[in-house]
């Protein structure tokens, strides 16, 4: 029996999904698999491992598990749901790839998919789990599909054999046909429970004209409108990254400014007073005009005139706000003051918290967040979306993997879930800044990610799991074959695979340097380096570039625009520091041949020597989140080196000293094993087709050259031969992390 508070107990009967309880567990009963939809907020993450709690399916020493593609929901949702059912965190834990609090009294399990998958590798039949649940499933993360191949196979094995298993497949959207109508993956479908979410109403208000450039501006001045205009409510705004997040945060938190303790009644009846003052004379404030807007349902669109956001003479005009007016929004007004809170994926946990907190008294709740509000999180008292409409992916080129970030419109179907966030509580409006044309040509849904993406490491995974053939492996949507040619083709080079009979073969067999890369939880390339680096003493070294090459952005943005002329002299400032610090962690002699990696390496060792704080990170430029990230990976990569070759006895040593000269040169030649399809090779004079091609790097794989970015530690020394990390294409193409190598090395 679970012992909830009374509080929990009300808010809980609330949610959707409650009055689905006997369907869901009467489904569970009779069918191995069944697949839950529900609109976001209707309580399937935090309800559904509690109906299968309560039914029994961690009794018997067996547990339940969810797998979550974001670590953000995999860690509050696993803390939320033991505090909904008044369990320590012994009992209901969570594990993500660098942490986790899992104990053997674990009955329920939040994880990443990632690291359910890594479980797969060691026990096929995933023994340890009753019930497995793959939560977020239309987000169609490449570990989450596989995952469903995986687990169509193993849930029929499990049954056969006597040891019955169940799985749930939950899902926000309504588009669940690649999982259920797809005759390879489940040959009888599963059936589908659709969660009746008692969604309130929201009125979609689209912008007449679309902003094509400064859509953050314009998701300011109605963010603006919203808060002086409309009724109490929390406003929810979607932008595509943690820049753009950080600057309108700034530019609301100066037009509403909030202090701390100044807060009482009577600013909620100041706030009050102003709002029915602006009512009235709404002739005189700047307005968005009615008919600029499509209302969905019609019936709704009333409430927009009554809070006197209304009647624009001139359509469109929200971007022909009069200089005036725009000056008005940008001057500071704190008797309306407005909690901003950012929201992204790389924010610090417990600023992530803050969302789910109520609001100081008397001010009004903003999240300016990224897509991570769109499905994972539900942020409490939401009335109010303002919808940018894009969102920032990453897209690969199928030939050269040539990466790069880019703002895309999002789909429809994410468009959608992003209005329904202002439904939960009551009747709400989102607001999109871009016309229902524009819309009406966005894709419906979303790709599934494993199209869009190399999948060398999932052919890695599969074949350790003995899946020779990847072709005919039952994914939800299959990647291409060129996709996973080349990915055989380069874990054949690497020496992960058999040498094919013939060329462009898909059922080359793993090798045992196959098996031991494919226990490193990092891909291949680096998993190659890591096998190799036993050679003389340079595990540790090995270890923790690999660690720090794995982690996402350890330097902090410097190269940020500047708001003020204080700011600007205080990142110039930074910078200047920042160069010095990275001229430092780049070493002397031999070591400078070592290039970015020896910068990495470097500022790693400092920050460890200092004990990793976050002082010594904020005085010399690094992430502090990005290098407790490295610190627990490099703990975790020691112990899978010494599982894999317990000889070495390798141990993370908090005051490393620096490689010597033998090393770096034996470091630089691991690095070429394992990025060796990533060589550059300096534009030879006679080449020098174009000017522009100066100081530029020639790859076999790509037209145009590359080249070293300023902020590299080889920008200056440009070396003949060089291997990097990845190419990014941002104002260039640039590579990262270079490193020199010598010809005479290059097979
Ligand atoms: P779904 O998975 O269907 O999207 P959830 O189970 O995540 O829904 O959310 C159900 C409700 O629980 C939401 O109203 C959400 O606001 C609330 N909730 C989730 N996490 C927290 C938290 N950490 N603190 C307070 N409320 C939360
Ligand atoms: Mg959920």
């Amino acid at each position: 029996p679970v012992d909830r508070s009374p509080e929990i107990q009300e808010a809980r009967l609330k949610l959707p999904v409650l009055a689905e309880e006997q369907v869901i567990m009467e489904a569970v009963r009779e069918n191995p698999g069944i697949v839950i939809c529900g609109e976001t907020g209707s309580g399937k993450t935090t309800q559904v491992p509690q109906f299968l709690y309560e039914a029994g399916y961690a009794s018997d020493g067996q547990i339940i598990g969810i797998t979550e593609p974001r670590r953000v929901a995999a860690v509050s949702m696993s803390h939320r749901v033991a505090k909904e059912m008044n369990l320590p965190p012994q009992v209901v834990s969570y594990q993500i790839r660098y942490e986790g609090n899992v104990t053997s009294d674990t009955k329920i399990k939040f994880m990443t998919d990632g690291v359910l998958l890594k479980e797969i590798q060691k026990d096929f039949l995933l023994r340890r789990y009753r019930v497995i649940i793959i939560d977020e499933a239309h987000e169609r993360s490449v570990y989450t599909d596989i995952l469903i191949g995986l687990l169509s196979r193993i849930v029929p094995l499990r049954n056969k054999k006597g040891m019955p298993m169940k799985l749930l497949i939950m899902s926000a959207t309504l588009r669940v046909e690649d999982f259920t109508d797809n005759q390879r993956l489940f040959r009888t479908p599963p059936p589908v429970i659709k969660v009746d979410s008692r969604q309130f109403p929201v009125t979609i208000h689209f912008n007449k004209r679309t902003p094509m450039e400064d859509y953050t501006g314009e998701a300011f001045h109605k963010t603006c409108k919203i808060h002086r205009m409309l009724p109490p409510g929390g406003i929810l705004v979607f932008l595509t990254g943690q820049a753009e997040v950080h600057n309108l945060c700034r530019r609301l938190r100066n037009a509403f400014p909030f202090r701390k303790n100044n807060t009482t009644d009577a600013d909620t009846s100041e706030a009050m007073r102003k709002f029915k003052k602006a009512k009235q004379k709404k002739k005189s404030l700047p307005r968005i005009d009615l008919d600029n807007y499509s209302a969905l349902p019609v019936d709704e669109g009333d409430e927009d005139r009554e809070a006197g956001i209304g009647d624009e003479e001139d359509g469109g005009s929200d971007l022909d706000i009069g200089d005036d007016l725009a000056d008005s929004e940008e001057k500071a007004d704190p008797s309306i003051p407005l909690y901003v809170l950012p929201l992204y994926s790389l924010l610090a946990p417990e600023q992530q918290a803050k969302v789910f907190r109520p609001p100081p008294p008397g001010t009004r709740l903003c999240v300016v967040a990224t897509n991570v509000a769109e499905t994972s999180l539900t942020i409490p008292g939401i009335k109010y979306v303002v919808d940018c409409g894009r969102v920032k992916k990453r897209f690969y080129d199928r030939v050269t993997g040539v990466s790069s970030f880019k703002v895309t419109w999002t789909s429809q179907a994410s468009a959608n879930q992003r209005a329904g966030r202002a439904g939960r509580t009551e009747p709400g409006h989102c607001y999109r800044l871009y016309s229902s044309a524009v819309f009406g040509d966005f894709s419906l849904f979303s790709e599934a990610e494993i199209t869009r993406r190399p999948v060398e490491d999932l052919v890695l995974q599969m074949k350790d799991l003995n899946i020779d053939k990847v072709v005919n492996f039952p994914f939800p949507t299959p990647p291409s074959t060129e996709a996973l040619v080349a990915a055989e083709q380069l874990l054949v080079s690497l020496g992960a695979l058999e040498e094919p009979p013939r060329t462009g073969s898909l059922s080359c067999p793993i090798t045992p340097l196959g098996r031991a890369m494919a226990s490193f939880p990092v891909t291949p390339r680096y998993a190659k380096m890591l096998a190799l680096g036993k050679q003389q003493d340079c595990l540790p070294y090995v270890i923790a570039v690999v660690a720090a090459m794995t982690v996402r952005e350890i330097f902090e943005d410097l190269d940020r625009p500047a708001r003020s002329e204080e700011e600007s002299t205080k990142l110039t400032q930074r910078r200047a520091r920042m160069t010095q610090m990275r001229r430092l962690w780049a070493g002397q002699g031999a070591a400078l041949q070592l290039g970015d990696l020896m910068v990495l390496l470097g500022a790693v060792g400092a920050c460890e020597f200092a004990g990793c704080t976050p002082k010594f990170c904020e005085d010399n430029g690094l992430r502090y989140k990005a290098m407790v990230e490295i610190r627990k990976l490099r703990g975790q990569l020691t112990n899978a080196v010494n599982a894999v070759c317990p000889e070495v006895g390798v141990f993370v040593d908090p005051k490393m000293t620096p490689p010597t000269e033998h090393q770096v040169v034996c470091l630089r030649q691991i690095v070429l094993a394992g990025l060796g399809d990533h060589l550059a090779r300096r534009v030879q004079a006679e080449d020098l087709l174009d000017p522009k091609w100066k100081n530029g790097y020639k790859t076999p794989l790509m037209d145009d050259p590359v080249f070293i970015h300023p902020n590299s530690a080889l920008f200056k020394t440009l070396p003949e031969f060089v291997v990097y990390q990845e190419v990014m294409e941002t104002t260039k193409m640039y590579m990262r992390g270079v490193s020199a190598v010598e010809a005479e090395w290059i097979p």
